[in-house]
């Protein structure tokens, strides 16, 4: 049996029309979404996300602000601009472009940007108020796979879920969402014993690891749904963090990279702009 492969270029395609005419809707009023992006340095691989986010904000109709500023920034000046945007009526978004340069205090960074306007929802403040069930900006990774799982599967409640990874930008804001949705959560890292046969159990399997196909075809329990956040670059190109062709002989459904998570995230993305847009402007949140 062939696992289903999860469209997520397709799914975030229809995810950024519905935006579209939201931010449509929106013009009449006089409101135009705007998203700030910072990015500090030539990072070759932000570059292209940057690219990327500018032109699919623009894309929307919202407006994006892109400021590039040099390697050599001190922490002075990048909080300068972060105090800028955040007294900017026009911008509803701030994104700063992780990672930020050696020598610059990433939380101290992401922690001046006012909780409304974190769309990346990696401000401690948010951070909190997901872990708490508290209205929250929730980052974009993680929200597109949980939009995935609940397309394909409805209720995760009481589904055994493992994620492999425990970073700030990925694992752990993915099982907090998939604990919100009552399934029974298990979070893996480098120091886990016996992954596979933990990850054999897991009726929903995230990997965020950043390593090539490192989840096997046999670590996936018959018919399990699969979400691989993986992005990894290799001589044969991009590939994810699970062995796809192995795993989708016995998974039930998979998400292909490229192809997959990475579309979602940059729709995330927009979708929090459009919500923080609605709530600074008294407005109900988006559907
Ligand atoms: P990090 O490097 O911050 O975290 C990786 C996690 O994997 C860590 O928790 C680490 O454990 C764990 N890990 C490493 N080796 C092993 C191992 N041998 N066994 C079990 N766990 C292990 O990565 P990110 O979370 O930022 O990103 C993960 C992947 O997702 C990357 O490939 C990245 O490119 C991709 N990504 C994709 C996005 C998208 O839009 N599709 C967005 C963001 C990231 P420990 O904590 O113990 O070190």
């Amino acid at each position: 049996m062939t696992a289903q492969t999860l469209d997520g270029k397709a799914f975030a395609a229809h995810l950024r029309a519905r935006i579209a005419a939201q931010v449509a809707d929106l013009a009449p009023r006089g409101i135009v979404p705007g998203l700030a992006v910072v990015l500090v340095g030539e990072d070759p691989a932000s570059q292209v996300y940057v690219r990327s986010k500018g032109r699919m904000t623009r894309e929307v109709g919202m407006t994006s602000f892109e400021h590039r500023l040099p390697a050599t920034t001190d922490q002075q000046t990048l909080l300068a601009l972060i105090a800028r945007l955040n007294a900017d009526p026009a911008v509803n978004g701030i994104l700063v472009q992780l990672p930020l340069p050696k020598g610059l205090d990433e939380a101290a960074v992401i922690n001046a940007i006012l909780p409304e306007k974190d769309v990346d929802g990696f401000h401690i403040l948010n951070v909190g108020r997901l872990a708490t069930g508290q209205k929250a900006m929730v980052p974009c990774t993680p929200l597109g796979c949980l939009m995935l799982l609940r397309d394909h599967l409805g209720s995760l409640a009481g589904r055994n879920a493992v994620v492999i990874g425990r970073s700030n930008i990925v694992g752990k804001p993915m099982a907090q969402l998939l604990l919100r949705d009552s399934a029974t959560v298990t979070v893996a890292h480098s120091r886990t014993q016996d992954l596979a046969a933990l990850c054999r159990q897991a009726d929903i399997l995230v990997a965020a690891v950043g390593r090539a196909h490192f989840v096997q075809g046999d670590w996936i329990k018959p018919g399990a749904t699969v979400i691989d956040v993986g992005i990894n670059r290799t001589e044969a190109g991009l590939v994810g963090d699970v062995d796809f062709a192995a795993a989708s002989q016995i998974a039930g459904a998979i998400t292909p990279v490229p192809g997959g998570v990475g579309p979602m995230t940059i729709a995330c993305l927009l979708a929090n702009t459009l919500t923080a847009t609605a709530r600074s402007n008294g407005l109900p949140d988006p559907e």
